[in-house]
C-alpha cells in the first residue's frame, strides 16, 4: 500500500518520499489507519519492520488538527538512549515540512540540554523512563496535556527494570488519551501489563518473532573459543567486508576484541553500556559514514541501532535468549536487502544454539571445518 492510500498529507508524503520510502511496510499498512482513527494499538513488531513510522507518521499528522501549542501533546517512552535518539530523528525527519518540534531525553549525559529544550517548548517528547521522571521531580516536565501516549520496546522496557518507573510516569499522564504499545514479544506478562493501559486496542501484529528474514544467509562456524578472534580477523580480510556488526556477550568482551582486532590493522569500536553517551554515539557515527569498519556491540546497547547498509552481523558469542538472536540478525537484510549473518560456536555453546535453532524452526548451515554426521546429531 503506498501512503496516498494510507491518506497520509501532502508534507508528509513529501517526507516520506525524500527518506526514500515508496511504499508503506507491513506494519505501516496495518497499524496506521487506526492510529488515524483514534484507536489504541497493542502491537507486536520488531525494530526494522518499519514501526517507528507505523506510529509517527499518524501522530504527526493527528497533531495538526489541533491547536498548535507548546505543550507536550505526545510522550514516547523507549527503553535506551540509542532508540530515544533513532526515534527522534525519525520524527524530525517526517515533521520536515511540518512545523511540530520534538525532542529526546536519555540519561547518562548532563540534562542541561535537555532542559533548554523543555524550555523552548516541544510537543513531541521522546523519553527513556529514568531521566523522564527525574526531569518531571525537578518540574520540567508537565505531562497533562498529553494526548498520545507511545510504548516503544515495551519487553525490553520491562526486562531491564523500568517497570515501576513506567507506572509512576503513567499516573501523570491524562486517562483520556490515544495509547500505542508496542513490544517485539507479546508473552502473557506482557499482556497483563498492557492490558489496564490500554481501552479496547486493536491487535496487530507482524513477522512473529521465532522468524528470521528471508534475505538473510545465515551460517554457523564451530570453533574453538580461543580461535575466534583468529576466524574474525580472516573472515574480515578474505571477504573484504567494508562494514559489520559483531556482537559479543560481555562488555569487557567487546573492549577485548576491538583491541585484537586492531592489533591486526582493523580499526574498529565498542559500544557497550560502560562507554559515555558521547563515545557510543562518535563510534556508531564513525560507524555510519565508514571510518571504522566494525562495530563490537553488546547486546543492551545495539537494540534497536537503525544502521542502512549493513551487510553482516558477527554473532562472535551466542546469546543466552534464542529471541535475542532474532533481534541480532535482524539488524541486517533490511527492507528486502540481501544480509549475512554469521555465527561462532564454541564447545559450551551448543545448547544456546540447539535452542535458536528450535526457536528459528530450521537448522544453520554449518561453514568451516567439515563434521561428520554424528557430531551434527548434537546440535
Ligand atoms: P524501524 O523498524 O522503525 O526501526 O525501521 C527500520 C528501518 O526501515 C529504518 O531504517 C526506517 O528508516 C526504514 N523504513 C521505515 N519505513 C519504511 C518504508 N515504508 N519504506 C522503506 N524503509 C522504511
Amino acid at each position: 500500500m503506498n501512503f496516498d492510500q494510507l491518506n497520509i498529507i501532502k508534507p508528509i508524503r513529501n517526507a516520506l518520499t525524500d527518506a526514500g520510502y515508496e511504499s508503506a511496510t507491513e506494519i505501516q499498512s496495518k497499524t496506521i489507519p487506526h492510529i488515524l482513527n483514534g484507536r489504541d494499538i497493542l502491537g507486536c513488531a520488531q525494530t526494522g519492520t518499519g514501526k517507528t513510522a507505523a506510529f509517527a507518521v499518524p501522530i504527526l499528522q493527528r497533531l495538526q488538527q489541533g491547536s498548535r501549542h507548546s505543550l507536550i501533546r505526545v510522550l514516547v517512552l523507549t527503553p535506551t538512549r540509542e532508540l530515544a535518539l533513532q526515534i527522534d530523528e525519525n520524527f524530525k525527519a517526517y515533521a520536515k515540512y511540518l512545523q511540530t518540534r520534538s525532542l529526546a531525553v536519555f540519561g547518562g549525559v548532563s540534562q542541561g540540554r535537555q532542559v533548554d529544550g523543555l524550555r523552548k517548548g516541544v510537543e513531541v517528547l521522546i523519553a527513556t523512563p529514568g531521566r523522564l521522571l527525574d526531569l518531571m521531580q525537578q518540574g520540567f516536565v508537565n505531562l497533562q496535556a498529553v494526548e498520545v501516549l507511545v510504548l516503544d520496546e515495551a519487553d525490553h522496557m520491562l526486562d531491564i527494570g523500568f517497570i515501576h518507573d513506567i507506572k509512576r510516569i503513567l499516573q501523570k499522564v491524562p486517562a483520556k488519551r490515544q495509547t500505542l504499545f508496542f513490544s517485539a514479544t507479546m508473552p502473557f506478562s506482557i499482556r497483563k501489563f498492557a492490558n489496564p493501559i490500554l481501552k479496547n486496542p486493536v491487535e496487530v501484529s507482524v513477522t512473529p518473532v521465532s522468524s528470521t528474514a528471508q534475505t538473510v544467509h545465515q551460517s554457523v562456524y564451530f570453533v574453538e573459543k580461543k580461535e575466534k578472534a583468529g576466524l574474525l580477523i580472516n573472515l574480515l580480510k578474505e571477504k573484504s567486508i567494508h562494514r559489520s556488526l559483531v556482537f559479543t556477550r560481555t562488555k569487557h568482551g567487546a573492549d577485548k576484541l576491538v583491541r585484537q582486532l586492531g592489533r591486526s590493522g582493523i580499526v574498529a569500536a565498542a559500544i557497550h553500556g560502560n562507554k559515555s553517551q558521547n563515545t557510543r554515539q562518535k563510534a556508531l557515527q564513525d560507524f555510519k559514514d565508514s571510518r571504522i569498519r566494525v562495530l563490537v556491540a553488546t547486546d543492551i546497547a545495539s537494540r534497536g541501532i537503525d544502521i542502512d547498509e549493513l551487510p553482516y552481523v558477527v554473532n562472535y558469542e551466542l546469546p543466552d535468549i534464542p529471541e535475542t538472536y532474532v533481534h541480532r540478525i535482524g539488524r541486517t537484510g533490511r527492507a528486502g536487502k540481501e544480509g549475512i549473518a554469521i555465527s561462532f560456536c564454541d564447545a559450551e555453546e551448543r545448547s544456546e544454539l540447539k535452542d535458536i535453532q528450535k526457536l528459528i524452526g530450521f537448522r544453520i548451515p554449518v561453514k568451516g571445518k567439515e563434521i561428520n554426521e554424528g557430531q551434527l546429531m548434537n546440535y
